[in-house]
């Protein structure tokens, strides 16, 4: 040892088997993942580019398409979480000295505007002509779900592509990518999905791929470059596949078999039995003495489920009570919301009511504990 030439030792932490609390994810995401799912993702490895492999994400990609509700060929999963979808729906069909507009409903909107600031793009609709429209379904920092009927048409007019954000309301909440005419839609896999966070399916139609196949300059980012990706995922009719980068192979195979369960499940099933969840939830919120942030029934994300702080409470003491007695994630406010609101999401395989009642019972019980303050 005296010898050694490495200045570093190895950690006393790494020589420590590795340890993982149980808890119930009852936040906004991820969300806990079932055990169909962990075992799908612990299959042994094969190659990224093996022909099963194809074969794997060729089923993901009409998995997705069902799930979207869409016949679009440009439909694939990125490697990467629900922000590599965001950057590569605007990276793509956006070129910088572009404008975007931007609907601000809480903070993913926020943070798309600052992803088109980064990227040198304008976002103003009355002066600027907007290439680009995003808006955010399922706003789980505000326990929002906006309407998009309509939206979809107007920008078809205004010759803007219209871009959807549902990492939080996929299979939770309604959205119909052709018949709602939505241009770009993306996903996460950790939220209703109820796979492990790390891959985002995201599809783009005609006008989309039009528009973003026909650019002048290339996009910023290499891996998130479609032309790229729609080669890996067998979309742009080139007879090989040729390497880009190396896919989340486990990833992957935990995404098949999330979307193989909404697919068994029924996507109208899947949409009817998370409001059912949700209202038995807010109807036990109520009898607390709980006000939901969002007044309006129909406005409600049936998957998070903001709560406005009660008064005189410390909602980061409730959280740390519910954390500690119940091994139960609930999380605070987000971007604009922070400060307002208890964030309880119910999320897929988490949708039951037997959950609806361990949080309510948890919340219950961190009223009763948590003495309110003087303030
Ligand atoms: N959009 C929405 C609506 C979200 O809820 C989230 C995750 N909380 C994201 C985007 C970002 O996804 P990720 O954390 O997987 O990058």
């Amino acid at each position: 040892r005296s010898m050694s030439s490495l200045t570093i030792p190895p950690p006393a932490c790494m020589l420590r088997p590795l340890e993982v609390p149980f808890r119930y994810l009852f936040g906004p995401g991820p969300s806990n993942v079932p055990p169909r799912i962990l075992a799908a993702g612990a299959r042994p490895i094969i190659g990224h580019l093996h022909p099963e492999m194809y074969e794997i994400m060729n089923d993901i990609k009409k998995g997705i398409q069902y799930a979207f509700q869409t016949q679009n060929n440009m439909t694939i999963a990125m490697s990467g979480s629900g922000h590599a979808a965001m950057e590569c729906a605007i990276f793509n069909t956006v070129e910088p000295g572009e404008s975007v507009l931007v609907a601000v409903n809480g903070i993913w909107g926020e943070r798309v505007a600052e992803i088109a600031e980064r990227m040198g793009m304008l976002y103003a609709l009355a002066k600027h002509k907007p290439v680009l429209f995003f808006l955010t379904h399922g706003e789980s920092s505000a326990g929002l779900a906006h309407p998009v009927d309509g939206i979809g048409d107007l920008c078809r007019k205004h010759n803007t592509l219209f871009l959807v954000d549902t990492v939080a309301s996929l299979g939770a909440a309604p959205i119909f990518m052709d018949q709602q005419n939505i241009d770009i839609l993306y996903t996460g896999s950790q939220k209703a999905l109820n796979a492990p966070p790390g891959t985002a399916p995201i599809s783009f139609n005609e006008r989309a791929c039009q528009k973003m196949f026909t650019r002048k300059t290339k996009p910023v980012s290499y891996l998130l470059d479609m032309s790229h990706l729609s080669n890996y995922w067998g979309n742009d009719g080139k007879p090989a596949r040729l390497y880009h980068h190396t896919g989340p192979v486990s990833g992957f195979f935990a995404l098949r078999e999330s979307l193989a369960i909404l697919a068994e499940t029924g996507l109208e099933e899947s949409w009817k039995h998370h409001k059912e969840v949700a209202e038995y939830l807010w109807t036990g919120l109520e009898d607390l003495g709980l006000k939901l942030f969002i007044r309006e029934k129909d406005l409600r994300l049936p998957s998070v489920t903001t709560i406005a702080i009660p008064q005189g409470y410390n909602w980061r003491e409730i959280l740390q009570y519910i954390m500690k007695h119940h091994q139960m994630e609930m999380t605070g406010g987000l971007g604009p919301s922070i400060n307002m609101v208890i964030r309880v999401g119910l999320m897929g395989y988490n949708c039951q009511k037997r959950n609806a009642d361990l949080a309510l019972a948890a919340l219950a019980d961190a009223l009763r504990n948590c003495k309110k303050s003087k303030a």
